[in-house]
Parts: C-alpha cells; sequence; structure tokens
C-alpha cells in the first residue's frame, strides 16, 4: 500500500512539474513572438511605407514649377527617408535569423543605390528639369523599386518567420498534451497494478485468514494455517495460529478433566463406563467373556481422619499405583471410579480369570504403605461379575460388581465373585431408605432420655436424648442400624430437624413443670457441613422461648475430621449462640486431644467401650485416667458413658470424672418415665 502510494505521489510532482515547465515554455514563445517577430514586420511594414510615400513626393517634385515652391517636398521626402532609414536601422538591432539578416540586408542595399540615384536625380532637376526627368525615368525609378521589392521581401520573411514560430507553438502544444495523456494513463495504470497487488497482498489473505478461523470456529483444529508473509496479516495469522494452539491445549485439558481423575491420572467413572460399554459390544460379538472388578479400600476413611486430606491423596496414588502394576496388559482399564472405589475391566477374561487377578491385587495391596513415616495398612474388598453370565447391560454388571463388593467387605472375605442371592442384601437397603422417608410422616420415631450424673454429688442436671424408630414390622430399630444409612443418604438432616424440635418441645415443658434440666441432642457431621445446623438450632429454641445454655450438642469426634474447616466454622457460630458442645465417643476415632484443642468444646464423652471393661482390664483403666487426666489439663469436663456397674461408678468418681452416664443409673427411657425417675431423684 505504501509503495503504491508513493508511485502515485511521484507520479503526480512529475505531471505537475512537467506541466509547468511546458506552459513557460508557451508563454515564452509567445512573448518572443509577440516582442520580436511582431515588432520586426511592423518595422518592415513601415519602411515599406515611408519608401512608397517618397515615391509619390518624387513625383510631385516634378509637377512643381520652381525651387520655392518644392522646398517643403524635400523636407517631406527628407522626412520620410529618415523614417524609413530608422526603421531599417532598428531592425538591424532586433533581427537574428539568417533569412531575415539576408533579406535586410538586401533592403539596405537598393536602400543605399536608390538614395545615390535620388540624390543625383533631384541634384539635376535644379540644374535641368529634363535631364532630370530622364535621370529619373532611367535609376531612380528602377532603383525604387529594387527597394520596394526588398523591402516587400522583408516583410515576406518577417510574416513567414511568425507564422513558422506559431506553427512551432501549436506543435509544442500538441506534444505538451500527448505527454500529459501518457502520464494519465501511466498513473492509470500504476493505480490498477497496486490496486491488484493490495488485493493480493491484503484482501485475499484476510479472506483466507476468515475462512481459516470459520474452520477453527467450527471445530476444525487441524484447518491448514494460510500463508501470509511478514505484514500485519501475516502477525493476525500467527495470533490466530497460537489462539489454535491454546483452543487445542485447553480442549486437551477439558478432555483429560473430563475423562481422567486428577489425583491418580487414571481414568474416571466416565471412561470407564465408555469403555466397558464398547467392551461389552465387541465381547457379546466376539462371543467372549468380559469381566469388571470393583474394588473399595476399607480403611482410606480412617486415614483420611488420622493424617489428613494431603496423606489420604498421597495413600489413593499409591494403591492406584500398585493396581497399575497388576493390571499390565494393555486391553485392561484400572480406573478410579471416585473416592476409595477402584475399578478394573478385564475384556476377554472370564470369571476365573478375574478371580485370579483380584487374589494378586489383594497380594499387592499386602504391604502397608508408609505415609509420614508411619506404616498403613490398606486393606481392600472385590467385587467381581461377568458379561455375559451376570448381565450384558453396563448399569447390571457395575452394580452387580458393586453389591459383591459390598457382600465381600460385609463377610470380610476379600473377594467375592456375584451370586443372584447377594442382591437381597442391596434391597434391603433401597427398602430401608422408603421406609425411613414414611417413618416421619407415620410419626415411628420417638425418643428416648437418658441421665446423665454428676458423680460428686449424685444430681441429675442434664439427659441425652437418643432417637427410637418403632417400625411397623420390625419392632424397634436401634439408631445405630438407621443412622448410619442415613447420614450416608443425606436423609439425616431431616432426622436432626425432628429430634431437635422434639427434644425442645418436650425440654420446654419440663422447664413449666419446675424440672430445670439441660438436654444432650446428638448431631452427625454431615449437620454441621451440609446444613445451616446453628441457624437451625437457634430458631428452634428462639420458638420455644428456651436460652441457648440449656442445649448441648455431641459430635462424634472421628466424624469432623471429613472436613475441619467447615465443621469447625459451623462449630464456633454454635459456641456464639452459647450452645454447648460435646465430644462424643472419645478414644475410637484417631484425632488426638491436641487437636481436639483447636476446638470451642466444653465436654468430652469417653467411649463406653473403655468404661464397660476397666474394672477388669487394667489398659482400659488407664486409658479412662489418662483420659480424664489429660481432658482437666485442657480445662474440658469428662463425662464417662456406658457405666453398668456401681464399681466403675465408685471406680470413676475417684478417678475425679465429672459426670458419668449408663445403664447403672437408668437406662434410655421415654420422657414420662423420665420425668418420673427425676422426681425420685429429687
Ligand atoms: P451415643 O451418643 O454414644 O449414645 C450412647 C449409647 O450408649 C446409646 O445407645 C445408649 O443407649 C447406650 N448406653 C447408655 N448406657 C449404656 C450402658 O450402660 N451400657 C451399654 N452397653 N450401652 C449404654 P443407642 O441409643 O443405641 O444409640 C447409639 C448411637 O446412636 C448413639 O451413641 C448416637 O451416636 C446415635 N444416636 C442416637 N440418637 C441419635 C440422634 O438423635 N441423632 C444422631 N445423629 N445420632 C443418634
Ligand atoms: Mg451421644
Ligand atoms: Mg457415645
Amino acid at each position: 500500500l505504501g509503495i503504491a502510494l508513493a508511485a502515485l505521489l511521484a507520479l503526480l510532482i512529475a505531471v505537475i512539474v512537467y506541466t509547468t515547465a511546458e506552459i513557460d515554455r508557451i508563454a515564452v514563445d509567445s512573448r518572443s513572438i509577440a516582442a520580436t517577430n511582431l515588432r520586426a514586420s511592423t518595422l518592415a511594414h513601415r519602411a515599406q511605407s515611408a519608401a512608397q510615400r517618397g515615391v509619390s513626393e518624387l513625383y510631385a517634385l516634378f509637377l512643381l514649377a520652381d525651387h520655392a515652391s518644392r522646398t517643403p517636398v524635400y523636407e517631406e521626402i527628407d522626412r520620410n527617408n529618415r523614417l524609413r532609414d530608422l526603421t531599417l536601422a532598428e531592425l538591424q538591432g532586433i533581427t537574428i535569423d539568417s533569412a531575415e539578416r539576408r533579406a535586410l540586408l538586401g533592403a539596405t542595399r537598393a536602400r543605399d543605390a536608390y538614395v545615390v540615384a535620388f540624390t543625383a536625380t533631384v541634384d539635376e532637376l535644379e540644374v535641368d528639369a529634363a535631364n532630370a526627368h530622364r535621370l529619373m525615368l532611367s535609376q531612380t525609378m528602377p532603383a525604387l523599386d529594387i527597394m520596394l521589392d526588398a523591402l516587400d521581401q522583408l516583410v515576406a520573411v518577417q510574416i513567414s518567420i511568425a507564422d513558422a514560430k506559431i506553427r512551432n507553438l501549436g506543435v509544442v502544444q500538441v506534444a505538451a498534451q500527448r505527454s500529459l495523456a501518457l502520464f494519465g494513463l501511466l498513473a492509470l495504470g500504476v493505480a490498477l497494478l497496486s490496486a491488484f497487488a493490495i488485493t493480493r497482498s491484503i484482501a485475499a489473505p484476510l479472506a483466507a485468514t476468515a475462512r481459516f478461523a470459520g474452520a477453527v470456529a467450527e471445530g476444525d483444529l487441524q484447518a491448514a494455517l494460510p500463508a501470509a508473509g511478514r505484514d500485519e496479516v501475516g502477525s493476525l495469522v500467527a495470533a490466530l495460529d497460537r489462539m489454535r494452539k491454546g483452543i487445542v491445549a485447553r480442549e486437551a485439558r477439558i478432555a483429560d478433566l473430563a475423562y481422567y481423575d486428577s489425583l491418580t491420572r487414571l481414568p474416571n467413572r466416565v471412561l470407564f463406563y465408555d469403555r466397558l460399554r464398547q467392551g461389552i459390544r465387541t465381547a457379546t460379538r466376539a462371543g467372549l467373556p468380559l469381566s469388571v472388578l470393583v474394588l473399595g479400600l476399607d480403611r482410606f476413611k480412617h486415614v483420611n481422619d488420622a493424617l489428613g486430606h494431603q496423606a489420604g491423596d498421597e495413600f489413593l496414588q499409591q494403591v492406584a499405583l500398585r493396581l497399575q502394576g497388576v493390571a499390565q496388559r494393555e486391553s485392561d482399564t484400572v480406573a478410579r471410579l471416585g473416592g476409595d472405589e477402584f475399578a478394573l475391566l478385564l475384556p476377554t477374561q472370564g470369571a476365573g480369570d478375574a478371580m485370579l487377578v483380584a487374589r494378586r491385587l489383594l497380594e499387592a495391596l499386602e504391604a502397608p504403605i508408609v505415609l509420614q513415616g508411619q506404616p498403613v495398612d490398606i486393606g481392600a474388598s472385590i467385587g467381581i461379575a461377568a458379561c455375559p453370565e451376570h448381565g450384558v447391560e453396563v448399569n447390571q454388571i457395575m452394580s452387580r460388581a458393586d453389591i459383591a463388593m459390598y457382600v465381600a467387605k460385609q463377610a470380610n472375605s476379600g473377594v467375592a465373585l456375584f451370586e443372584p442371592r447377594f442382591e437381597h442384601h442391596a434391597e434391603h437397603g433401597l427398602s430401608l431408605m422408603g421406609e425411613l422417608r414414611q417413618a416421619v410422616e407415620r410419626d415411628e420415631f420417638l425418643l428416648h432420655y437418658q441421665p446423665k450424673v454428676t458423680l460428686a454429688n449424685g444430681a441429675c442436671k442434664a439427659v441425652e436424648v437418643l432417637i427410637r424408630w418403632r417400625h411397623p414390622t420390625r419392632g424397634m430399630v436401634p439408631p445405630d442400624q438407621f443412622v448410619p444409612f442415613a447420614e450416608r443418604t443425606g436423609y439425616i438432616k431431616t432426622i436432626t430437624h425432628w429430634v431437635l424440635e422434639h427434644a425442645c418441645a418436650q425440654l420446654a415443658l419440663w422447664h413449666r413443670r419446675g424440672i430445670e434440666i439441660s438436654i444432650c441432642v446428638n448431631i452427625s457431621t454431615h449437620d454441621l457441613i451440609h446444613q445451616d445446623l446453628p441457624g437451625l438450632a437457634a430458631q428452634i429454641l428462639h420458638r420455644h422461648g428456651l436460652a441457648a445454655k440449656w442445649l448441648s450438642l455431641e459430635i462424634t469426634e472421628s466424624l469432623i475430621m471429613e472436613d475441619p474447616a467447615k465443621a469447625l466454622a459451623a462449630l464456633e457460630r454454635l459456641h456464639q449462640l452459647g450452645i454447648r458442645l460435646a465430644i462424643d465417643d472419645f478414644g475410637t476415632g484417631y484425632s488426638s486431644l491436641a487437636y481436639l484443642k483447636k476446638l470451642p468444646v466444653q465436654e468430652l464423652k469417653i467411649d463406653r467401650s473403655f468404661v464397660l471393661n476397666m474394672a477388669e482390664d487394667l489398659d482400659d483403666a488407664a486409658i479412662v485416667r489418662s483420659t480424664i487426666e489429660l481432658a482437666h489439663n485442657m480445662g474440658l469436663r469428662v463425662v464417662a458413658e456406658g457405666i453398668e456397674t456401681r464399681e466403675i461408678y465408685q471406680q470413676l468418681r475417684v478417678l475425679g470424672c465429672d459426670e458419668a452416664q449408663g445403664y447403672f443409673m437408668s437406662r434410655p427411657l421415654p420422657a414420662t418415665e423420665m420425668e418420673e425417675w427425676l422426681e425420685a431423684q429429687r
């Protein structure tokens, strides 16, 4: 574009310079014609007419008789001669052309000859008029004729020179017009050429670039890059190429995220199901077997709880490496289905082969994994389902391998191959969920209360609220059989809401009857993490006109570790509301007292498994004693649960335990019986 513009500009300047020069030339020529040639022809005419007037005056001399009357004519003749001579002299000054000079020379000579003859004739006239007349006819007249001819000649020469010059001007003008037309054509050519070049170098590559961008937008990431130079279009193309590479990289990353587990780099559930689907198709077409192994880790949750998420991640990575080490065939797929669940796809291998692979997997997981310098046992359960005997459809095979894994875990057998009778287990779980949902609507839940007794004086200041399910066919279902299930399915939210509501209603009633007591409600970590428990508790307390200090919440310690940050935030808010917090079942989890110190809890409940046997088991007794001491050092109240005998009651009192709870004082009782117990106690 720059070059084209420069060329056009140069042409324009050239045209202006040339035109100005030509106009100058024509002007100069015109001026010279006016100044010299026209002047010269005027002078020539003047000399000619002066000479012609001389002839008539010569005739007049001969007509006048005496000298006195001729005198004015002589004067007239002198003036004319002077005018003629002056004119010729002036002509001499401005003539340059050779033809002109020659004609002028002829005219001057003819004049000189005429002057001689004329002078002689006039001299003779004064002496002898007849002789003078003869002289005039024989000499003066011919000389005059010659002079007039010469002057005619001069005039003709002058006119022809002027004519030639004027003709020449025309030629010059035509030439200038032609040159200008030529320049114009040249400029047009340059303009067309540059337009063509610009189109080629900008418009065409731009169109190609637009096509390329369109192709990339359509998803054709392999589209050929348009050719481009190092100009602006070139950098645009380069930028588009960079953009395409970015898209390619990001798409690869998206595909990676969509199909691979970011922690272990193993295929994820989506990719596994996809490969299983394909595997089933090829296996059934070729009449070959296929099997799926689902592997669940037994202790992953504990690793996470005790050593933290980072160790948990490392644990999973190590497990993944070991599984890959066993399934080395290229056609095998090892995948992480999520959490602590892995799966193996063995195309073309039946249940028998799968059983062998499962044994090898368990062997590979036998050696403990070292985390933070500590050996950690892995432990896994594997379920196997095969195609076609256990199904020819992805979901069916997967759910049957799942059921087999569940059975292996329950039976602690390591591996289980699916059997149709296993399916009852799964159905049991499903129907339980349905029944649990109906339990609230059908009002099948009820609450029992168990007193907590102050060991120092035997007074009862608090009762623990324990849920019961009166099942229409199964009878009383203990919480251990449905609470963990409700936690897994998230239904615990509804249960907690129900328990808080009914326990607070009961508490308000007791307060109105003058029974000043607190309640302790069990909550699950699911409540802390997945719902606004502080908000809910505050709202229910408010509705029943109860101060927060009357409510205490018990949290099982191992569960807090699932999401410590979120759990801690919720605990802080509950604490700020004035609700008391207690750690339940202390000693069964992995958390240390040092960790618990960071939690805003006021109470620790030693798990009943330590308390039950402390009279016989010295280890248990030592654990209980040191726990009481440490907790007291940290400013926590200690509650022991599971006191069944007077002996243990006394023992705990000696150890300085603050409160006790157990069958020895009272079993959990319905509200009315609890009220009677409290009255009796008073
Ligand atoms: P927990 O909070 O540790 O409750 C104490 C359990 O010990 C109760 O069992 C109680 O009946 C039992 N117990 C009390 N004294 C003795 C004794 O002297 N000897 C023996 N062997 N056991 C005694 P329960 O009612 O079966 O509750 C079991 C667990 O279910 C509770 O353990 C608690 O974690 C959970 N749970 C109960 N109610 C609720 C509830 O409303 N919400 C939630 N999230 N969990 C609940
Ligand atoms: Mg409890
Ligand atoms: Mg407990």
